[in-house]
């Protein structure tokens, strides 16, 4: 008999979800207006804290967007982007027309490397054009180097659009991923630690900025008796359906990042004693992972990574590659990147495994065997 296939990173509801939903029902507001849309955004709000607004949106692509518009980045703008990443983090900066702009990893975090970042900066300046934004991620839910990219950010007055797509819950000196930015992002993907079927927010510093961000969000429709429009909006805002699907995970979040800071240490104890493989770890006391997803570092003269990723699919256990860097994927062919290609290193011999919140005991079981099968 084939056993229960096993998934990277599945939904995992909390239980009061369609309570919301049935609510929305009742109520009949069943589109981009409701209660769910207001009770989600006060949630996240409060759970941010530091006085932020949020703005719930359709998508993390499309937060990711709205935040480029709102720093007015336009046709031939510089913009720095992380190249270690998924391609969404990178294809709103094409939408607006603007140039990407590269940079590797440092190899603690995975993230924006400084040293990289600043050489970036300085290739735009030397172009005459200063870099209207920086995006950094918070890859696999490790926070980036906050204090040393905010210093460079400062330093050039570059605004910083935090990529926190796979970070809620996750931590820097104690303050959570997705209020460093002077504009964040969070995706409620189907695949993130929590999710709303398919949803992302904008995180703001003013209510005007929420405003503003709602404003084009809504097709940019001005406030008269007829549709008047004076610039390009868009449809992206989150609908009361969704967003109470969000409310219910809101309740069970902190929950989640406990069970998956768990999977963390049970990947911990079974790869401690396989020689050969590394799991990516918090660097020190002030990073704090949500662990979204758990990865290996593998060497591979000893294991070659598709050997590995087989004993897994033969126990119908889904494992997948890390993101290929942006410098190296066809559709950026031709933009500079700045670093010395550790992020396609990485890339080229890391895994990520099995993570969801609702890992079950025989799910840990069956993944402890393979890690069993690869001492040596
Ligand atoms: C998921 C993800 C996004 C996009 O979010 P969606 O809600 O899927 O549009 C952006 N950046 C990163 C790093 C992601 O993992």
């Amino acid at each position: 008999m084939k056993k229960q296939k096993i998934w990277l990173s599945p939904p995992h509801m909390g239980g009061n979800e369609l309570k919301y939903i049935q609510n929305a029902f009742d109520t009949n507001w069943i589109s981009q207006y409701g209660h769910n849309i207001d009770e989600f955004e006060k949630k996240l709000e409060n759970y941010l804290g530091k006085d932020l607004q949020v703005a719930a949106l359709s998508s993390g692509t499309a937060a990711i967007h709205l935040a480029l518009r709102m720093l007015g980045v336009g046709k031939d703008d510089f913009v720095i982007c992380q190249s270690f990443t998924f391609v969404a983090t990178a294809n709103p900066i094409l939408y607006q027309k603007a140039i990407p702009v590269f940079v590797d990893s440092e190899s603690l975090t995975w993230n924006l490397c400084p040293n990289a970042l600043e050489d970036a900066v300085k290739y735009c300046l030397s172009q005459g054009r200063k870099p209207k934004a920086i995006i950094a991620v918070s890859l696999y839910g490790m926070p980036f180097m906050v204090d040393e990219i905010l210093e460079i950010a400062r330093k050039y007055e570059i605004p910083i659009v935090e990529d926190s797509a796979e970070a809620l819950g996750s931590k820097y000196k104690n303050e959570f991923c997705g209020t460093f930015g002077n504009l964040s992002i969070i995706s409620f993907n189907g695949n993130k630690i929590i999710t709303t079927s398919g949803g992302g927010v904008l995180v703001l510093n003013s209510k005007a900025d929420k405003k503003r961000a709602i404003y084009l969000a809504t097709q940019a429709k001005e406030d008269k008796i007829y549709y008047s429009h004076s610039e390009i909006g868009y449809n992206y805002r989150m609908s009361n359906i969704s967003a109470g699907i969000g409310r219910g995970q809101m309740e069970i979040l902190e929950e989640r990042v406990k069970q998956r800071r768990e999977n963390h240490d049970f990947y911990q104890k079974s790869i401690a004693e396989v020689h050969n493989i590394q799991l990516f770890s918090e660097p020190n006391e002030n990073f704090y992972s949500n662990y979204w997803l758990n990865t290996i570092l593998v060497n591979e003269n000893v294991f070659p990574i598709e050997r590995i990723k087989n004993l897994f699919s033969e126990s119908n256990i889904e494992t997948r590659y890390l993101w290929k860097p942006m410098h190296l994927q066809p559709l950026y062919k031709g933009y500079v990147f700045f670093g010395n290609n550790l992020s396609g290193t990485i890339f080229e011999s890391g895994l990520c495994l099995p993570s969801g919140s609702n890992l079950t005991n025989n799910c840990k079981s069956r993944i402890s065997e393979i890690f069993h099968k690869l001492k040596v």
